[in-house]
């Protein structure tokens, strides 16, 4: 049927609105729908037995559920696994269940390739291609839940840290993350999802409005503006004096706090006077830091700090009262890392990085006007 929807873009509420409109049904059927297809995993209108058989007959052919096919899916030695999906807009995206000792994470991409031209970031060097819908997304947490089942229930978190900027992805992000936290629905706790961002300022204000309870990650990499220029083209954009700002502003209830990313580039910001300068810069933040020794990425040029300069920093974070934790690479040997992931096809040669770096910095120039 041409006006048939896909279920996995709605969130209840946007199905309670599609229900009314085109039907005139009431809001809990929207309900009745949500727990069939997330709590009992049927996807088939005709076997939803607790509505008439006459609505069953109304319903049919309004709603496609389409699910991420898997086109590869390759297994660390130390148990994470990257999977290759397309997805049901037709991209094919890499997604990534990372295996910890007492918990699963499931990093999903929010974004076909990534406009913010970080140049220490594989999948900044495809470039911007395409925004994923959130049945994109959605598909990717429901194709890991059905192939890992042998984790049974034991997945716990979910972050937006694949391919992509979420947060340039506004309003998809926003519907997924009710998606998945929906209590009729899967029921993901908020507390378990974490979105992380470059550090777009008016999406990030946007985003502490829409209240959704879920943790916010900051990429900052940064301690000062010419290096984090250098790195990072959004700064241009939004410096370190005005991101740090919303930051303090962040609302955050009881003791929650900001994750702060910090990227470990050898000899670029992982020097003396960052480590000094970095607890000040933090100071009126409610924050931890995680800093993430680099995942080395053949071409672009930048080197993983020693293990024993991880160390110092862990430490003196540390010693300075910020909570602080190192999130050593997991899938390293299968390119799943952070930052890391890129649809092979896109596994470019030098010239074709430059360009779509160089697109990146042209456009973050005028990212000020970003949502
Ligand atoms: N676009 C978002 C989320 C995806 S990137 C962001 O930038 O925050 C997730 C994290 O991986 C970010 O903190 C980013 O700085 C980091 N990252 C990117 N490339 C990396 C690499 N090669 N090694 C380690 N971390 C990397
Ligand atoms: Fe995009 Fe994040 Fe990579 Fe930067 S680090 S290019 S924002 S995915």
């Amino acid at each position: 049927m041409t006006d048939s929807v896909n279920f996995f873009d709605l969130s209840r509420k946007d199905l309670a609105d599609y229900l009314s409109e085109k039907f005139s049904l009431p809001a809990f059927r929207a309900n009745q729908l949500f727990d069939w297809v997330y709590k009992k995993n049927v996807w088939d209108i005709s076997q939803m037995s607790n509505l008439s058989e006459v609505l069953r007959d109304q319903l049919a052919g309004h709603f496609t559920f389409p699910e991420a096919e898997i086109k590869d899916r390759q297994i660390s030695n130390d148990g994470t696994r990257k999977y290759l999906f397309q997805v049901p807009s037709g991209r094919t995206i890499e997604t990534v269940l990372i295996k910890q000792p007492k918990r699963q994470t499931i990093c999903v991409s929010s974004q076909y390739g990534c406009g913010m031209g970080c140049k220490f970031c594989r999948t900044g060097t495809m470039g911007f291609i395409a925004n994923l819908k959130p049945s994109d997304i959605v598909a990717q947490v429901l194709g890991i839940l059905k192939d890992a089942k042998e984790f049974g229930d034991g997945f716990q978190n979910i972050v937006f840290m694949g391919m992509g900027e979420p947060l340039h992805n506004y309003k998809t992000i926003i519907t997924t993350v009710r998606i998945l936290t929906d209590p009729k629905g899967l029921a993901i706790s908020p507390r378990r999802i974490t979105v992380s961002t470059v550090g777009l300022v008016p999406a990030i204000e946007k985003f502490a409005e829409a209240d959704l309870g879920v943790n916010l990650a900051i990429s900052l990499n940064a301690t000062d503006d010419a290096t984090r220029t250098e790195i990072m083209p959004t700064n241009k954009a939004f410096p370190i004096d005005t991101l740090l700002g919303t930051l303090k502003k962040y609302p955050l209830a009881g003791r929650k706090k900001l994750t702060i990313e910090y990227v470990m580039l050898a000899g670029v910001n992982d020097r003396d006077e960052d480590l000094k300068r970095l607890p000040r810069l933090l100071k009126d933040i409610k924050c931890k830091v995680n800093l993430i020794p680099y995942n080395e990425n053949a071409g672009l040029g930048f080197k993983s700090p020693s293990e024993e300069k991880v160390y110092r920093w862990f430490k003196v974070l540390n010693e300075q009262f910020i909570f602080t934790s190192v999130r050593w690479s997991k899938g390293k040997d299968i390119n799943a890392a952070c930052g890391q992931l890129v649809t092979e096809k896109f596994a470019l040669n030098e010239t074709s990085i430059k360009n779509n770096l160089q697109q990146a910095e042209n456009k973050n120039s005028k990212l000020a006007v970003i949502q």
